[in-house]
């Protein structure tokens, strides 16, 4: 079943029943029409008009309870006393997205008259709404503007990928493949915590429960995905008559498997603790991911489920969204630049061209040589979100940046890499970024905007901080001084 977003829209008994007829002919037609914009990547369902306390307490009611609705757009197309709507937003459990809109673009200068003002009040009616739920301190994306705008359009489409994201993090399964890498901190944090706030189940399974069903993967299984290999990548000299990459299928088609019968959308493994597997896995995480399961390496769960919830977000866009980590710096003085990469682990949506499959020894934990893509991430605006756990409570973190070409070859370094240019630059960055905690794995995407992990953070109220292009340290440290004490007042 499709997931949904509810249309609805508040008026009151107070101006005869032609008018109401009108609002809910007129709310209507936008909910169809914004259900017919292919930019909105849900369906958009009209609900019929809420006109008294009863009536808005069954319809949140109703929202809360159902299973493919994953939140609200709200229009108060009249007044609609906001009393009347506190004990319907009490009980509702979905975000809401308060569009504050008017059926007609222009004021009729010459035909105005007080019907025409009765009927078109959103302009206070959503002041009243809107002071309600501030009162009732609820956390919701409010976008202003004619429904037709482009601009308008763009935002609820936004807005309504980041309630498809907040729904897959409550419901999301993270399986972890061994511990945490030892002594590593930020890459820890308080599973139960993450699964009161966020609502995703973060569980463990030994190595050993994997490696059984990749021990299981047949051998014409094997060689067939091999030759997927070979279709889908350019294979470096050897490598399509190399153990490892075989090594690499079984490890691949067993991993998938243990994924889709746990009903796992994303996974952490570490290269402390392989016990039975032959080489960490790269090639098969670098293509899993790709089909968009979420990735966190060292046993980093956040990050595992940050990925995941970022690419369940950017379904439908042409970009791509990887697991990442701050690897090592170009301190140029014409222009800082950061090489992001990982050991092995980096999502071929990303890359700017066909990647290259090869096979190296890895330098650390004592396993065969690795199969693993290598290309280097396309140009473009991009963000590197971060979730942190500080103890009393989670924090999102997004720097935007630009990745910008690779001008160099890089002959001996057989990873995936980005390189980009942090905003506002790369020492401001950093340093900012030093400041807040945040931590050296992230969530890279060019899909989803630092606006979008905004949405996300206040549905899930939780902190967000952002260092973008007005970033400025003074600033910045008080900003995060400030967040200590709000958070702290509300027991996040
Ligand atoms: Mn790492």
């Amino acid at each position: 079943m499709t997931q949904q977003i509810w249309f609805i829209t508040g008026s009151q008994h107070l101006y005869g029943p032609e008018t109401l007829k009108q609002v809910a002919a007129n709310a209507e037609t936008i909910s169809r029409a914004l259900n017919a914009d292919a930019s909105i990547p849900v369906e958009i369902v009209f609900k019929p008009i809420v006109t008294t306390p009863d009536e808005i307490r069954v319809a949140c009611t109703a929202a809360s309870g159902d299973t493919n609705c994953i939140g609200l757009i709200t229009w108060m197309h009249t007044f609609s006393p906001a009393k009347m709507w506190i004990n319907g937003l009490s009980n509702l459990t979905k975000p809401i997205c308060h569009l504050h809109t008017q059926f007609n673009r222009d004021i009729p200068w010459d035909t105005i008259d007080m019907d025409f003002m009765n009927l078109n009040q959103s302009a206070h009616g959503g002041r009243e709404y809107g002071h309600i739920l501030t009162r009732m301190r609820i956390q919701r994306k409010v976008v202003v503007g004619h429904w037709e705008d482009p601009a308008v359009r763009t935002q609820l489409a936004d807005w309504s990928a980041v309630a498809l994201g907040w729904h897959e993090m409550q419901h999301l399964k993270v399986v972890r493949f061994g511990d945490n890498m030892r002594f590593v901190s930020v890459t820890d944090g308080d599973k139960v915590e993450a699964e009161r706030v966020f609502g995703m189940s973060v569980n463990t399974h030994g190595v050993g429960d994997l490696v059984a069903v990749i021990n299981e993967a047949s051998d014409a299984q094997i060689d067939a995905l091999c030759e997927v290999y070979a279709e889908e990548y350019e294979l470096a000299k050897g490598a399509a008559r190399h153990d490892s990459l075989r090594e690499a299928a079984r490890i691949e088609i067993g991993l998938r498997r243990f994924l889709e019968e746990g009903g796992y959308g994303a996974y952490t493994n570490t290269f402390e603790d392989l016990h039975g597997m032959e080489q960490l896995p790269g090639l098969p995480t670098q293509r899993l991911m790709a089909e968009g399961y979420g990735f966190g390496a060292e046993g980093d769960w956040k990050h595992a489920a940050l990925v995941r919830v970022l690419k369940v977000m950017s379904q439908g866009k042409s970009g791509g969204t990887s697991f990442m980590e701050d690897y090592t710096y170009h301190f140029d003085p014409a222009g800082a630049r950061c090489l992001g990469s990982h050991m092995l682990e980096i999502c071929p949506s990303i890359a700017a061209s066909k990647p290259r499959c090869e096979i190296h020894e890895l330098g650390i934990g004592g396993k065969a040589d690795p199969v693993r893509l290598v290309f280097n991430g396309a140009e473009g605006q991009a963000i590197n979100a971060s979730l942190v756990d500080l103890g009393n409570r989670f924090r999102f973190l997004v720097n935007e940046v630009e990745s910008v070409a690779i001008e160099q070859d890089m002959p001996k370094l057989p990873v995936a890499r980005v390189l980009w240019d942090a905003k506002p630059d790369l020492q401001t960055a950093a340093e900012a970024w030093i400041q807040a905690g945040g931590a050296h794995h992230t969530a890279f995407s060019f899909d989803v905007s630092a606006n979008q992990i905004e949405m996300l953070s206040e549905m899930a109220g939780v902190e967000c901080v952002f260092i973008d292009e007005k970033t400025e340290m003074r600033a910045f440290k008080q900003e995060l001084r400030l967040g200590e004490m709000y958070h702290g007042i509300r027991g996040l």
